[in-house]
């Protein structure tokens, strides 16, 4: 009788929850199902999760000696080139914040979930380390490390720099050149054989889970929905689902992704035990073999690409 009592019907009406609960945990159960039967999971994960361990996004970042930058001024390779100490040293300010940092309850989730399905590829946004401190391997890294440096002049090779090197960049052994933050800046394209791997495990994945990201910049927004059109089941966990697609085969969970992932993979993987790990090899996809009943297309148009005035990172 709940469902006709008019107080309950106009409370319905008056405040709207921003997701309705019941949508939200039938969400789940369907995300759960999905995941429990999949063999192989791809996570694209974004700011948001590294925002639950207290690390501001590049623009949250702009505050104290830095409000006075643009973005512009501190993350292209003319900034750097013009002034590499004081690019370099808004970099060391962030690669120490990074330091300070741990890893949330949403990255103990993915280690949790890439030990209980066949086949987990983790691709991330996100330019610092704390996947990998959480414990997860062979991460596809779009945007680059924060912890990292490379030669401005293209020498190969890489080096962690030390809190000692904050001061300004250090030189290249190789040629003596600068080196430079190893992440991709303003104007520079994604690390190709990263993209084509996160593209290739985006068609391959019975499902995609997007933690963290509003999917709004291009090209990794992309990713949920290429695998959309390939037959996946989408699962898109985030506080708020502005921008985001919806679609059949798309499902909304809507929440902080430190709290939603932990339910999400207690709720797929209860009383299953870790899997042992024989190969990094995916499994190749049986043909078309939707992850659930509800992965069915048309999904809405695509989102317009964004000409990034976003930093990449
Ligand atoms: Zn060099």
């Amino acid at each position: 009788m709940a469902a006709s009592d008019p107080l309950l019907e106009r409370r319905r009406v008056a405040s709207p929850p921003p997701t309705d609960p019941q949508t939200r945990a039938e969400a789940l159960s369907v995300a759960a199902r999905a995941l429990r039967a999949a063999e192989h999971v791809c996570v694209l994960s974004g700011a948001g999760v590294s925002a639950e361990s207290g690390i501001p996004t590049f623009r949250d970042a702009l505050t104290g000696l830095w409000a006075k930058y643009k973005p512009q001024e501190l993350a292209t390779p003319d900034a750097f080139a013009a002034h590499p100490i004081r690019v370099w040293q808004w970099y060391a300010a962030r690669r120490s914040m990074v330091r300070s940092a741990q890893p949330n309850p949403a990255h103990q989730a993915l280690v949790t979930l890439a030990s209980r399905v066949a086949h987990c590829t983790l691709v991330t946004q996100n330019v610092d380390d704390l996947h990998e401190r959480a414990g997860s391997r062979d991460v596809i890294s779009l945007h680059g490390s924060l912890m990292r440096a490379r030669c401005s002049a293209g020498c190969p090779g890489t080096m962690v720099p030390t809190e000692d090197q904050a001061a300004e960049p250090p030189k290249c052994v190789t040629c003596g050149a600068l080196m430079r933050p190893d992440v991709v800046w303003f104007g520079e394209p994604m690390p190709m054989a990263q993209f084509e791997a996160a593209r290739n495990a985006a068609v391959a994945c019975d499902v995609f889970l997007s933690v963290g990201t509003s999917n709004v910049v291009e090209p990794a927004a992309s990713l949920p929905w290429i695998s959309a059109t390939h037959g996946a089941t989408v699962i898109v966990v985030n506080p708020n689902m502005d921008g985001q697609r919806r679609g059949p085969s798309i499902l909304p969970i809507e929440g902080p992704a430190g709290v939603m992932l932990p339910r999400l993979i207690a709720e797929a993987f209860a009383g299953r035990r870790a899997r042992r790990h024989e190969s990094n090899a995916p499994p190749i996809r049986e043909q078309a073999a939707p992850a659930s009943a509800a992965a069915q297309l048309p999904i809405d148009p695509p989102a317009p690409i964004l000409s990034s005035d976003q930093p990449s990172e």
